[in-house]
């Protein structure tokens, strides 16, 4: 059903090899060895820690490998007989709400029985153990494994037919997921410089193609005229992230630019984009250099500038491409042909909230305003904010969501303050296509930047 179901390490490595790699972070999975990350023929074959019973490896090699990393944690939770920490759970999960709590207990009491926090892949052991799917029985020998995505598990009798059909729609995304997460395990985060680019810079304003996949897939399948251009599959997804960053602002612009007198993204020659509730992701230099992109499609662009906006960006990691002493050097990071058009990305940095901001600057007026995976509803914070992220109703402000309901629950926020919407909450065709495991999973795995709007101030009614 798979392909690629091993990346070969020297196939991987040919991409890129220039970049920098940043070291990966370690995630547990539970159909794959615990310590080599390799990708067992069968599931149900790899053989489990006596001790916990909760983690598998390959071999005994790659058990007694661990050993030294494991014990501790494999000391606080083992069980007797047949029996692991999951056991009671079904028992005591009677509803699929109850799950969630019952996984963060045993996290809780596992940190407190070790006095210290746990790693996150020992977090990821209590998220998403082997047990039922349906019924979270834990009885390992008898549960069976999906043998495509090697990430979810079933009683043998009636829940695995029970949830067969319903497994086939999310079990190429569990499997992608998991590939992702080895992928960075094993290479590293890639660090590229410059991006590589889907296309290069335009020399007329091109309609963005129906989708990431479609952007992507010459790429993916060599079918780029430049050598650098070529990206192994699970690279892609991996970037798709960041890229996710420049195209859902140019989908959203897109989309607006149709039924508003703004000028067209043909003869836009500076863009401002506040970013708000910016944080240390926005922070990475990589999404600086994925905003590149937006230089490549708008033809006539020059000058990129991006503010990053929050309270929770955080000083040490400080960007130094200020919009105020750009130099030479700091050009120089952008692709040749960028920097052979003259064309730049600007940015600064503000650690405050949005209403601090436009109360230091109350001229500074952007093009659009922006909050990636904004979560309106979720951080309290937000409220305070509103009126002055939609007081001038000519500037549109943009927002995502991981997921749909997360989505509908943030424009019903916003909506508390007087604003209109511009484009109705839909689910982004630029999202990241990286699937990250949910926990709890509400609607299987989510993704950067899955769904999108836009709203503005209503015309002079928006101001505080
Ligand atoms: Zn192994
Ligand atoms: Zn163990
Ligand atoms: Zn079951
Ligand atoms: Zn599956
Ligand atoms: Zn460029």
């Amino acid at each position: 059903m798979f392909d690629n179901q091993n990346p070969q390490e020297d196939e991987v490595k040919r991409v890129g090899s220039d970049w920098l790699w940043l070291s990966g972070m370690r995630r547990y999975h539970p159909g794959v060895c615990h310590k080599c990350l390799k990708w067992p023929k069968n599931v149900n074959n790899l053989k489990k820690c006596a001790g916990c019973k909760l983690i598998h490896y390959c071999s005994r090699e790659c058990q007694e490998e661990d050993w030294p990393t494991h014990k501790e944690l494999c000391r606080e939770v083992r069980a007797d007989g047949n029996q692991t920490v999951f056991s009671e759970a079904k028992l005591s999960v009677k509803k699929r709400e109850d799950w969630w709590p019952f996984c963060k207990d045993l996290i809780r009491s596992t940190s407190l029985q070790l006095g210290r926090e746990l790693e996150w892949f020992e977090r990821d052991i209590f998220l998403f153990p082997r047990v039922c799917e349906v019924c979270k029985d834990a009885h390992v020998p008898r549960l069976h494994g999906c043998r495509e995505c090697n990430s979810v598990f079933y009683c043998p009798a009636e829940h695995s037919v029970q949830e067969k059909e319903l497994h086939k729609q999310y079990c190429y995304s569990f499997f992608l997921a998991t590939q992702c997460d080895i992928f960075n395990a094993l290479h590293g985060i890639p660090y590229p410089q410059p991006f590589p680019f889907p296309t290069p810079v335009e020399e007329v304003y091109k309609s963005l193609p129906d989708n990431m996949l479609d952007l992507l897939s010459p790429q993916i399948e060599g079918k780029c005229s430049e050598e650098t251009l070529k990206l192994e599959p699970i690279l892609a997804f991996v970037l798709s992230d960041w890229l996710s960053l420049p195209l859902s602002f140019l989908f959203a612009m897109e989309k607006i630019s149709i039924n508003d007198e703004q000028e067209h993204l043909q003869n836009l020659r500076e863009i401002t984009i506040h970013v708000i509730g910016a944080a240390f992701r926005e922070q990475a230099g990589r999404f600086v250099n994925s905003m590149e992109y937006v230089l490549h499609r708008l033809p006539n662009l020059k000058s990129l500038n991006i503010i990053l906006i929050g309270p929770n960006l955080e000083t040490e990691f400080t960007l130094s491409n200020d919009i105020e002493n750009t130099n030479e050097e700091d050009i120089n990071k952008h692709c040749n042909e960028c920097h052979n058009k003259g064309k730049q990305v600007l940015y600064k940095e503000h650690h405050m909230v949005y209403h601090e901001y436009t109360e230091l600057y109350p001229n500074n007026k952007p093009n659009a305003i922006i909050a990636y995976n904004c979560g309106f509803s979720s951080c309290k914070s937000w409220v305070t904010s509103f009126n002055s992220m939609i007081h001038d109703s000519s500037i549109p402000l943009i927002f995502t969501s991981f997921t749909k309901s997360e989505a509908e629950s943030d424009l019903k926020h916003i909506q508390k303050a007087n604003v209109e919407v511009v484009l109705d909450i839909c689910k982004n065709p630029f999202s990241g296509q990286r699937p990250f495991r949910h926990t709890p999973r509400e609607e299987g795995l989510f993704y950067i930047n899955n769904y999108i709007g836009v709203v503005k101030g209503k015309n002079g009614k928006g101001a505080k």
